[in-house]
């Protein structure tokens, strides 16, 4: 019988992650099956553009894995047993079990309501493609004058109130953060930052701790109340409840506690990458939920499944948080680079240059989703007859 790893996630973590794999290890010994909800690899960094009304190539993942022997199963997690070592997922047929030998966990995050009252009932968001298409009917109903509220004052709140402000010049936006609009980018960053909501004339509230979401826009907590056609809670990322109910040691928020070699720390067998592991980078501090940190978790990940199911030598990964690559609207960025404590440097890259890095890396991303290897040529390893090695001989 055929070695079952399952990659559960098709995103920035499990795309990649499934056709490295494919292209490392033996289908003589090996089956490989990602689960997917969405039929698509879907740009997630990109969905704050395609509510404001831009239309995206759809990367459909059924041609992505053709010839690489990877099965995919389009199917809704809703549940895995790490202890009995299944899957329950459902799609049109109704709820089904898969088992795997290997599993690696990327389902990546959703929005975080913070709990905040009236959130699920009437807020947008752009977490993921169906929400943003949402955002985007509601905005195509709004007339001139239309109000937008967005809520956050962090990346994703940014990148959507400007884009909403670029795209929609006819409708007017708002911005209330509970601290202040980019405090944490250096002072040249914010600056340039604060001038380009200037420009596109999106208001700004800072410390305002929106406490309440309604119908007709957002209460603060001193009462203030903000009147809104469309209110968007960009307020954070959470992870899916799933790995808190599998059995695996999470975080108290709910993250997957890895290893340095991204192995679940309770159930080896299991690996976790992107927005849904607890990864500590190597500053110390843990991996913020990235593009960048999917890709290094990811790479982390395949490294230590091959080594750990051939007897390759598993390679070390840095697991670097360099810095943000923030869109201010499709023709202005900012590239903000971070010390090795993670604070913000004085120097960032702005303008012009900031906004053709942000579009190199747009690109990038999805050329390396279809080229997990970088293009270097591959050999499919065997299984390995010896017995797992200990985590603390591979780790160094
Ligand atoms: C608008 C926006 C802009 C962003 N901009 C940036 C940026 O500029 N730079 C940056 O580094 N990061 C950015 N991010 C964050 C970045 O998108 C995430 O950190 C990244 O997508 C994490 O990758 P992942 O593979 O872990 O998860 P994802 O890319 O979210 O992939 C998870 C996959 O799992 C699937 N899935 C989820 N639940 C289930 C289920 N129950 N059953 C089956 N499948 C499921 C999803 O459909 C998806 O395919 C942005 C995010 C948003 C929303």
């Amino acid at each position: 019988m055929r070695h079952r790893i399952t990659v559960l996630g098709a995103g920035y973590a499990g795309t990649s992650a499934a056709g490295y794999l494919a292209r490392h290890l033996h289908t003589d010994d090996f089956e490989i099956t990602v689960v997917s909800a969405a039929p698509d690899f879907v740009e997630r960094i990109r969905m704050h553009q395609l509510a404001a009304g831009q239309d995206l190539r759809r990367h459909g993942l059924a041609e992505m894995f053709a010839g690489t022997g990877i099965r995919l199963r389009l199917a809704r997690v809703t549940a895995v047993d790490a202890g009995e070592r299944t899957v329950t997922v459902t799609d049109g047929g109704g709820a089904d079990r898969i088992g795997y030998d290997t599993l690696l966990y990327a389902l990546g995050s959703t929005v975080a309501d913070h709990g905040v009252p009236g959130v699920a009932e009437h807020a947008f968001h752009v977490a993921e493609r169906p929400a943003a298409l949402r955002l985007r009917q509601r905005l195509d109903e709004l007339g001139e004058g239309g109000t937008v509220l967005v809520v956050g004052g962090n990346l994703t709140a940014i990148e959507v109130a400007t884009e909403i402000a670029e795209s929609r010049p006819g409708l007017r936006v708002a911005l209330t953060t509970s601290g202040e609009l980019g405090g944490w980018l250096g002072p040249k960053g914010r600056r340039h930052l604060l001038r380009a909501f200037d420009r596109f004339g999106i208001a700004v509230h800072e410390h305002t701790t929106i406490e309440r979401v309604e119908e007709t826009g957002a209460i603060a907590a001193d009462g203030a109340a903000f009147a809104a056609d469309a209110t968007v809670w960009a307020a954070g990322f959470t992870v899916h409840p799933i790995a808190a109910a599998s059995g695996l040691d999470v975080e108290d928020d709910g993250r997957i506690t890895v290893d340095r070699m991204m192995r679940s720390v309770s159930h080896p067998e299991v690996y976790a990458a992107g927005d849904s592991a607890y990864a500590i980078g190597e500053n110390g501090q843990p991996l913020p939920m990235s593009c960048a940190s999917a890709g290094f978790t990811r790479m982390q990940a395949t490294a230590a499944i091959i080594g750990d199911l051939t007897g390759h030598k598993i390679s070390k990964v840095s697991l670097a948080y360099l810095g943000n690559c923030i869109s201010l609207g499709g023709k202005d960025a900012i590239v903000q680079f971070v010390d090795g404590d993670a604070r913000s440097r004085s120097w960032s890259l702005r303008g012009r240059p900031a906004a053709r890095v942000k579009a190199a890396v747009l690109k990038g991303t999805v050329w390396n989703m279809n080229n997990p290897t970088y293009g270097l040529p591959t050999r499919r390893h065997r299984k390995a007859v010896a017995p797992r090695r200990p985590a603390e001989l591979v780790a160094d």
